[in-house]
């Protein structure tokens, strides 16, 4: 088993779904709408109870669990989410959980886990777009991250503190996978132009509202 997480590996595996899919009208990139190389059934874990009759317990969901993944074979998977959490949340736990088994992942471990982290930030916040966003913004901000892309705050800002340690090549891979959000990155860029002020108020509200949740985001998730 490898020792060090492959970043580059799970990184260019979401490059490869969101280069698969037809273009992008939205950042919200919804992971359950994704054409997958696998069949892929998403359902609440939940809904997996109540249908089989298991429980928490027995499934070894635990506390805080996010999500799960059955493997039926090896082209057939179940991955199922806690429907009590936001529905951002889940969309990132789905993003993570079908990164387990891009990479094919057999457990849990810790790098597993930096590994499908490092996937469904590539999937659900793509770097070449943002990259591009930030050069049209002159800055690169939690916020306009969060108020565009389907991920939670917490998401957000783990998402700028990565892309703010690690430098950006510009690739044949990442000028198509800018070409895939060509019609999203134009339409902000338009907004950030045509409207400064609401943007730059959104950008004040979302600030605002990891304030209010600050000591609940210490904790845990937030939205
Ligand atoms: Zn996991």
């Amino acid at each position: 088993m490898a020792s060090k997480p492959n970043f580059k590996r799970a990184d260019n595996l979401a490059t490869h779904v969101l280069l698969s899919q037809p273009a992008f009208s939205s950042f919200e990139i919804d992971a359950t709408n994704l054409k997958y190389d696998y069949n892929i059934i998403f359902d609440s874990m939940q809904n997996y109870c109540r249908a089989t009759g298991e429980t928490w317990d027995t499934m070894g969901f635990g506390a805080v669990k996010n999500g799960h993944t059955v493997k039926i074979n090896s082209d057939n998977y179940l991955v199922l989410y806690n429907e009590e959490h936001s529905i951002n949340r889940i969309n990132w736990t789905i993003g993570h959980e079908v990164g387990h088994i891009y990479c094919g992942h057999k457990d849990d471990s810790e790098i597993s886990e930096i590994e499908t982290s490092c996937f469904a930030a590539q999937l659900l916040t793509p770097e070449s777009p943002i990259r591009k966003l930030t050069q049209e913004f002159g800055f690169l901000d939690f916020a306009w991250i969060y108020n565009n892309f389907f991920v939670s705050l917490q998401s957000s800002l783990k998402r700028v503190n990565t892309l703010n340690s690690k430098p950006y090549f510009k690739s044949k891979t990442s000028a198509l996978l800018l070409n895939q959000f060509e019609t999203p990155t134009k339409k902000l860029i338009d907004f950030f132009r045509g409207n400064n002020t609401r943007f730059m108020l959104d950008i004040f509200e979302a600030h605002y509202l990891l304030e209010v949740y600050k000591q609940e985001y210490e904790k845990s998730y937030i939205v």
